[in-house]
C-alpha cells in the first residue's frame, strides 16, 4: 500500500506547450545576450539547475551563485508570461487520479518529485489549478541531481507521516527515464506514463513497476492492491475503461 506517491510535472501532469523551454531562452537572449542558447539542449527529465549550468558552460558564462539567481528570477517572470499564451494542457487521467488517491479510506500524501525550481513549478501549476493538491515536494533548486532530489522528497514525507516509510510504500510517477532511475534510487515503485517523449516500449525497456499510455488507464484502486510489481495488475489495468474526469478539493500546500 502507498503511502507517498510523488509526481513529475512535463510530461507527466501537464505540458506546456513549450513554454518552460522558451523562457528559458527568453532568459538567455534578453538578458544573457545570447539567442537560440537552449537549441541543441535536452531537457526532459533534466533539472533546472543543471540545464542552466550546461547552457551557461556552453556559452562560457560562469556558473556563480549570483548568475543562477538572476537566470531563474527571469524564468520566473518569462515563464508566467509565456503561460498566458500557452495552448498546454493537464494530461488524461490526472484529475480522476488525484481525486480516487484523495478518497482512498487511507490517503497517500500527495508530492511532487521534480526538476523545476520550486517557483517555476508552483507557476507552472497554478496556471492549470494543481497546485493546491500537493502537500509536499522536492525541487530542482534545491539539489542538482535528481536521485538526491527523490531522496530529499521521501525524507519530507516522512516527516509529515510521522513515521519511516518503507521503500515499497512509496510511488513515483513520472514520463522519462530518469524518472525511473530516482525512483530506483530510493527503492519506490515506479508508474511511468507514455504522456512526455517516451513510449510505452522506451520506457519499459527501463524496468518502470508499471508502463501505461496515460494516467486515464489507471484506476487507483488497482493500483494500489497491486502495489507489488504484477503483470496480470498491469493487463487488468490496460483493460479497464475510461471514466469521467473530476476535480478533487485541495490541500494546504506545505513542503
Ligand atoms: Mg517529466
Amino acid at each position: 500500500m502507498f503511502r507517498l506517491v510523488l509526481f513529475d510535472i512535463d510530461g507527466t501532469l501537464i505540458h506546456t506547450d513549450g513554454a518552460g523551454i522558451r523562457a528559458f531562452g527568453k532568459v538567455f537572449e534578453t538578458y544573457f545576450k545570447i539567442p537560440s542558447a537552449t537549441r541543441g539542449v535536452s531537457f526532459a527529465g533534466r533539472t533546472d539547475t543543471s540545464l542552466a549550468r550546461e547552457i551557461f558552460t556552453r556559452h562560457l558564462i560562469p556558473t556563480t551563485t549570483e548568475n543562477f539567481a538572476i537566470f531563474f528570477e527571469q524564468y520566473a517572470f518569462w515563464l508566467a508570461h509565456l503561460l498566458t499564451q500557452t495552448r498546454g494542457d493537464i494530461y488524461p487521467g490526472v484529475w480522476r487520479f488525484i481525486y480516487e488517491l484523495q478518497r482512498l479510506p487511507e490517503p497517500p500524501v500527495i508530492g511532487l518529485l521534480t526538476g523545476n525550481v520550486r517557483l517555476g513549478a508552483e507557476i507552472k501549476l497554478r496556471h492549470f489549478n494543481l497546485w493546491e493538491f500537493f502537500l509536499t515536494g522536492a525541487f530542482g533548486d534545491e539539489r542538482e541531481d535528481r536521485r538526491q532530489i527523490a531522496a530529499l522528497a521521501r525524507e519530507r514525507g516522512v516527516r509529515i507521516l510521522g513515521r519511516n516509510i518503507r521503500p515499497e510504500e512509496i510511488l513515483v510517477i513520472g514520463d522519462t527515464p530518469l524518472d525511473i532511475d530516482c525512483a530506483r534510487a530510493i527503492g519506490a515503485q515506479t508508474l511511468a506514463v507514455a504522456t512526455g517523449d517516451y513510449t510505452v516500449a522506451e520506457l519499459k525497456a527501463h524496468q518502470p513497476t508499471w508502463a501505461v499510455p496515460n494516467l486515464d488507464q489507471v484506476r487507483v484502486r488497482e493500483l494500489f492492491r497491486d502495489s507489488a510489481p504484477a503483470v496480470a495488475g498491469l493487463m487488468r489495468m490496460l483493460a479497464m475503461p475510461a471514466a469521467t474526469s473530476a476535480p478533487g478539493t485541495a490541500g494546504a500546500g506545505r513542503f
